[in-house]
This record gives C-alpha cells, structure tokens and sequence, in this order.
C-alpha cells in the first residue's frame, strides 16, 4: 500500500509500504479523507517531541473498517467512521477525570500512533478502548466526517470557556476554527458577535459563515477600541483566539468583560513572551484559560453537529488532493488561499 511518510524534515515521501498487520485487539481502517492540519505543517517543518521519525501524519480522519481483531467490540468490519486526533490513555489522572486533553501520555494519532496519510491504518487496543473513534451516518461523506476533529476542539473551547446563550464573545482569526466559532455561535445563541481578521481577503472569506457578526480587519481598525465602543465600554463575555499571535492574546485580555473569559486558543510559536499589566485581570475578575485538543465526545458532539447542519462541512473544504499529490496538498494549506485541504489517501 500507500503511505505519504515524513523521513526528515521537509521531506514526505509517498512510498510503498507493508500493509498494517491486524492484532486480535485492534481494527485497520482504509482511509477515505483526511484532512490537512496546521499542526501537520508545524511537525514537517520543525517536528515534534512526539514524533519520531519516520513517521505518519494525519489526524483528521475518516474512512471505512475493513478488518477488526477477534477481541474488538467496538467496531466491526463495514462501519463507517470519522478518527480524531487525541487518545486519553485512559488510565492517568487525567484520564479518568474526565480530562484526557491533559493526559500524562498525551497520545495522539498521526503523533505517537501512525496517521491518515496512508491507504490503511491501525487503530489499535488503546484508541479503540478510549480514543476518538465515531461512527458517521449514511449521509455524510467521509470529506465532510474528516472536518470534525477541528471542530471537536472547537467545541471542546467554548465548553471550558462556559459559552452559553445570551452571551458575546469576539473570535480573533478567522481560519477554519474561527469559523467553526463562527456558526457554533449561532448554535449556542451568542448575542453579539465580533470577528477579527488582519488581512481583508480573509475576512471576506469568513463573512458567510455568520452574515450578521461584526467583522473586523485588524489591518486597518482598531480592534480593541470598536469592541469597546460597540459594548458600552463594558467589552465581551469571551474573547477567544483562535490565531496564535501575541497582540491577539493582549488583545483579548483588553477587550473582555469583567467574569469573562478569555480562551487563549491558539498557541504561541516562535513568538515572544506575553507581557501584561495583570492588574487587568485582578480587576477585572475574569478568567484566562487556554484550551487544547479534544475528548473523544466532543468528536462525537462535531460529527452530531455536522450532520444536524450545524456546521456546514463543505463549505470548509476548499480542495482535494489524491495521496501522490500530498506535497501540492501541503503547499496549497501553506498558501493559506482556502480553508481546508482533504487528502484522499484511498478511493
Ligand atoms: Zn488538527
Ligand atoms: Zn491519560
């Protein structure tokens, strides 16, 4: 079979490669779709501590189980399912606390345990056992179920940060998670809405997933200042960054109401430390959390949402590529023309 593997840095190879063998406790998956992550491109270029090379990517996944072991219950051959990312080991602290973004072992497909950008994978004991394995109706292509890991983490930031009807919140940056905020928003019955964006083409992009919010370019306004106006001076229940920039994170701490929340989504790279009069908070009384990942019933909860119409999956997927064109697929995320990029590892 197929595999798109990473041998060093900057390199993704598409090779030939044994097919997985199928131990008693675990299933192979063929994969349909699987979707390219940001942080696909951050462990091509850079790595990561949990991956070692030579490794597959791929964490946004959907395919079909072509084999399961003779101890497997939790999916049998034929099943249609959608793969997320995190694994809770299940057994740490954390794990059985109901926290398994936090999990000691921290665990993850396409990390750790082989990925989606290969014709056929391996869920093995521990994923099936714990990890983010859902099953997708008849309905819904395996493009639109590979969208729901991002969105399960979406969903898994507004849960910590306490989003509830009523409240406001401004999104900062408007790639697909931002707009993944964007229409659950509408679902969780947010009355005021502020999107941000630096560049102006992008914020065009973002507009139709929630016509009715407040957009913003960050390029030519000043962010801080219209939130502020626009609230009576009292600024927004959540601010919540999903780009990860420095003034994004100072930014959502100025603009945030007191007992708000402030979700720093979006991680810091390469970036410079926050500096921050704290007394803002102290006063404020509000909340500065950050949120990271998914639990496997938050993917269950993105797949639910994607099939109510929710969220609007096609709508986020600008452009498909075969498994031998991964690297055009890679430079096409890069670009940061569209929205997301499927991989279709096998037909
Ligand atoms: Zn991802
Ligand atoms: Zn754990």
């Amino acid at each position: 079979m197929k595999a798109a593997v990473l041998e060093q840095y900057d390199k993704l190879i598409v090779k030939d490669v044994p097919l997985p063998g199928c131990g008693d406790n675990d299933a192979i998956v063929k994969v349909k779709a699987c979707a390219v992550c940001g942080s696909d491109i951050r462990i091509y270029h850079y790595g990561n501590d949990r991956v070692k090379l030579p490794a597959v990517m791929g964490h946004e996944i959907a395919g079909e189980v072509v084999e399961a072991g003779k101890n497997v219950t939790r999916v049998k051959t034929g099943d249609r399912v959608a793969v997320g990312a995190d694994v809770p080991c299940g057994v740490c602290y954390w794990c059985t606390n109901g926290m398994g973004t936090n999990c000691a072992i921290n665990y993850a497909i396409g990390y750790q345990f082989p990925g989606g950008f290969q014709e056929y994978m391996v869920l093995n004991e521990t994923t099936l056992n714990y990890g983010p394995v859902t099953y997708i109706p008849d309905s819904m292509s395996y493009d639109e179920a590979a969208i729901a890991e991002p969105l399960a983490c979406a969903v898994n930031g507004l849960e910590l940060a306490r989003f509830s009807i009523g409240k406001s919140m401004c999104i900062i940056g408007l790639g697909p998670i931002g707009c993944m905020m964007l229409e659950l928003s509408r679902v969780y019955g947010a009355s005021l809405v502020f999107a941000a964006q630096r560049s102006k083409k992008r914020l065009e992009m973002a507009k139709s997933f929630l016509p009715d919010a407040r957009f913003i370019s960050t390029e030519e306004e000043d962010l801080v200042q219209i939130v502020m106006d626009e609230t009576g001076g009292e600024g927004v229940d959540l601010a919540i960054t999903t780009a990860g920039s420095v003034k994004a994170h100072a930014d959502a701490i100025a603009m945030v109401r007191h007992r708000g929340f402030v979700n720093l989504f979006g991680g810091l790279k390469n970036q410079p430390a926050l500096e921050l009069d704290s007394n803002l908070i102290h006063y404020k009384e509000c909340f500065v959390m950050g949120s990271h990942g998914s639990l496997p019933r938050h993917h269950k909860i993105a797949v639910d949402s994607i099939h109510k119409g929710y969220i609007h999956a096609k709508k986020y997927i600008s452009k498909i590529f075969p498994l031998s064109d991964i690297q055009a697929a890679f430079d096409y995320h890069e670009s940061r023309q569209g929205f997301k990029v499927i991989v279709r590892p096998s037909t």
